[in-house]
Formats: structure tokens, C-alpha cells, sequence
């Protein structure tokens, strides 16, 4: 089992359970939302919510001010679980969500140890669930490395999914355009130059020490600066050969302090996005190589299952917007069969192509087709990657080969 299906598994049913929440409103501002950060004691979070418990009795709505403070007494209850927040921290959610005609229905869930470190401490109390900052989490992959600089001062550091890391600054000691008296003209433009140089040289080298080491897990190195700093930068190669090869582009920022590296990603957001994206196309690509050209492709959830099972796949491809349920039921005969349903609709009775014999949906069993792929690709060493609809591969994927496919290891001839 590697520690890529562990998180990709970790993220799927993680957001799962945020589009479930996501779908549900309350009335009024009943819907409560805690977010706890790892480093906060259980006993504080205890204290806020009881905090907030006395306050809610000022709320005039009877039916919110006993709404909120059922959903308060809730989260007390599921807190008293713990001694510490779980690695990474946690989410509780609870609150009296709308059924439909006027009708409501008491729900609490806890998250434990989400995708990232939760950040800080939020109360949020509102007519829906409060999940923006976790599914950003989920949205995050990805590592990149950050350069802002002009003549006069420098900083590196990580963008990590969506968080920015500063690591390192460096100062210049470039001499300003306005010579001192008695310098020639020439002489000072030549050492300003020299020292221009050493500056970026010095830039170069914080760069390299700190991403070289990481070069083959990097998405791409990012250079921010006034011009023409940057460009001198990146024309003069300072960087090592290899990390100028993963220069995705040079933005234009103003600031070079640490505020630089954020304002370097906001300027970045596009071609960010792209490399996502691209990422997904390459695997996509290869599926399609394979498929018109080669041998080691599959698709489709009875065959990529049965290749998974033997082993046979290298990467296991699902689309992100696949919400089936795969029902497996095995008749009187031990006949074993499997139906895909659709996640809304009621498990369906089972008529064996066997032997004709019948299977009582009560004794199908019933599981998310995403998990059940995923839990079989764990066994077998099997990468598992979420491909998007956003571009024309992915939304193929989706719509033309049932959501799954897979590139094999060798050919299996199934
Ligand atoms: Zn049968």
C-alpha cells in the first residue's frame, strides 16, 4: 500500500462527505461549523462551544436559539471522545438541516485528520455548513517552487498545494544608480554590474540548496519580480539546469519580501491551473496511445476490476465525477455478480445469469464504486488517479468508458 492511494482514498471519501454537506441549508443561522487546528487544546474548544451555548439563549427565534444549542450540545458530546485534536486537527459539523415540507432532521458529523493541517481556529454558524476551506484542501496537489527577487532583495520558499512556505530571504548590497563623487562613470557601472551579478548568483544558489533536492517531486519552479530583474535572472541561467527547466513562467510582482511569494502565485493562478490540468492529459493521453496503438489499455468497471484483481494495472483511472454504487450479490449457487446503480436509486432485487436463481436486495452487497476499485488497487500496488471533466480526455473518460479505465502493467488480453 503506498501513501499516494492512502490519501487519494483519504481525499475521495473526504469529498464525498463535503458534497453532502455542501447540500444541505437550515433556516436561519443554524448550521454550526467548528474547525480545529491540531496544536488546540479539546478543553478550549470545549470552553468556546459552551461560550457559545450561554450566548445563543439572547437568539429571539425560539426554533433557532433551540435549534443552535442542540447542535451545540451535540459537538460538546462528540468532543468528549477526545484528549487531543487528531493529527492534521479536525471538522465538526452539526445542526437541524431541512427535510422538505417544513420539516427538519438533526445532523452531526465529525472529520477527523483531513487531506492538510487545519490552519485556524473558525466558529461559523450560518443557513449552510461552512466547507470551502476543506474542499480547497482537496483541491490542492501539487508542489512548486517560489523565487521573487529584483536587485535589492530576494526570497524563496514552496507553494505546497494551496499554502505559500517562505524559506529564505537575501539581501543585496547593490549600490543604488546615483554614484558617489569621484567615481568614474565606468567604474561604477562596472561594479554595479559585478555586484548585480553576484547578487543573482547568490539568489541562484539559496534556489538551488533548497529546491535541487526535491527537483523530481516539483510541478514547477515560479519566478516573480519587477523587470527586468526577473528576466535577467532567468536569461543569465543562474538557476541549476535542472530547475530552469521547470520554470513554468516569470510574473510580474511588485513586492520581493514575503508577501511577494503570495502575490507571486495570485499572478500565476492560470498557468497553475494549466499544470493541473496537464497533468490529468498526460495520464489521459497515454490511456488513448494505448488504446488506439498499443495493448495496455482497459476500461470499464467489469474489466478494469477483473485486471486490478490479477494485478495487472499499473494506474487506476477514475473520474472525479463518478457517483456510482457497485452492488455485488452472490446467488444460492455461489454465482457471483455485480450491478452498477446509480447512488440515488434503491438497491434492485438480482436475477442470476447463471442459473436464473434470485437474489433479495437485502442481500446485495452494496458499496461506492470508487471505493471498492480503490480498496482492490491497494491490495495490489495499483496508483490511483482522479481525472477531471475539464477537459475533453477527462469528460471521454466520464462519458465513454463508464468513468474507469486503467493503464496496465502488461497485457492480459481481457
Ligand atoms: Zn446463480
Amino acid at each position: 500500500m503506498n501513501e499516494d492511494d492512502q490519501s487519494d482514498r483519504r481525499k475521495y471519501e473526504f469529498k464525498k462527505v463535503i458534497e453532502e454537506l455542501t447540500e444541505y441549508t437550515g433556516s436561519g443561522t443554524q448550521l454550526v461549523s467548528i474547525y480545529v487546528p491540531p496544536d488546540r487544546q479539546i478543553s478550549d474548544i470545549v470552553a468556546h462551544v459552551t461560550q457559545e451555548h450561554s450566548e445563543a439563549s439572547n437568539i429571539k427565534s425560539k426554533q433557532t436559539r433551540t435549534a443552535v444549542q442542540d447542535a451545540l450540545t451535540s459537538i460538546k458530546d462528540r468532543l468528549r471522545y477526545y484528549d487531543n485534536p487528531p493529527e492534521n486537527g479536525m471538522v465538526l459539523f452539526s445542526g437541524a438541516i431541512n427535510t422538505g415540507g417544513g420539516q427538519t432532521d438533526m445532523v452531526t458529523r465529525v472529520l477527523e485528520k483531513p487531506p492538510e493541517p487545519i490552519q485556524s481556529f473558525i466558529y461559523h454558524c450560518d443557513s449552510a455548513f461552512l466547507t470551502e476551506p476543506l474542499a480547497e484542501m482537496l483541491g490542492e496537489k501539487g508542489l512548486y517552487g517560489l523565487i521573487v527577487l529584483d536587485r535589492r532583495e530576494a526570497n524563496v520558499g514552496w507553494l505546497k498545494g494551496k499554502r505559500v512556505e517562505p524559506v529564505k530571504s537575501a539581501s543585496s548590497l547593490v549600490p543604488g544608480k546615483q554614484r558617489k563623487g569621484g567615481q568614474s562613470a565606468q567604474r561604477f557601472h562596472r561594479l554595479r554590474l559585478e555586484a548585480i551579478d553576484n547578487f543573482y548568483q547568490e539568489v541562484a544558489e539559496m534556489a538551488n540548496d533548497l529546491f535541487v533536492p526535491d527537483r523530481h517531486d516539483m510541478d514547477g519552479v515560479l519566478v516573480g519580480g519587477p523587470s527586468p530583474t526577473k528576466d535577467e535572472f532567468l536569461d543569465g541561467e543562474y538557476l541549476h539546469h535542472e530547475l530552469q527547466d521547470l520554470v513554468l513562467g516569470k510574473f510580474d510582482v511588485s513586492y520581493t519580501d514575503e508577501s511577494g511569494l503570495s502575490d507571486l502565485v495570485d499572478a500565476a493562478g492560470e498557468a497553475l491551473a494549466e499544470t493541473e490540468v496537464m497533468k490529468d492529459k498526460s495520464q489521459m493521453n497515454e490511456f488513448f496511445k494505448e488504446l488506439h496503438q498499443g495493448d495496455l489499455a482497459t476500461y470499464g468497471f467489469e474489466p478494469t476490476r477483473q485486471n486490478l484483481v490479477m494485478g495487472a494495472v499499473d494506474r487506476l483511472l477514475v473520474s472525479e465525477d463518478l457517483r456510482e454504487d457497485v452492488v455485488t450479490y452472490i446467488c444460492p449457487n455461489e454465482h457471483e455478480e455485480r450491478e452498477i446503480i446509480d447512488q440515488r436509486k434503491n438497491t434492485p432485487d438480482h436475477d442470476c445469469s447463471e442459473c436464473d436463481a434470485v437474489v433479495s436486495s437485502e442481500d446485495g452487497e452494496r458499496e461506492d464504486i470508487i471505493e471498492h476499485l480503490i480498496s482492490i488497487a491497494e491490495q495490489r500496488g495499483t496508483e490511483t488517479k482522479f481525472i477531471s471533466t475539464d477537459f475533453e480526455e477527462g469528460e471521454q473518460l466520464m462519458n465513454a468508458f463508464g468513468g474507469v479505465g486503467g493503464i496496465l502493467r502488461y497485457s492480459t488480453g481481457i
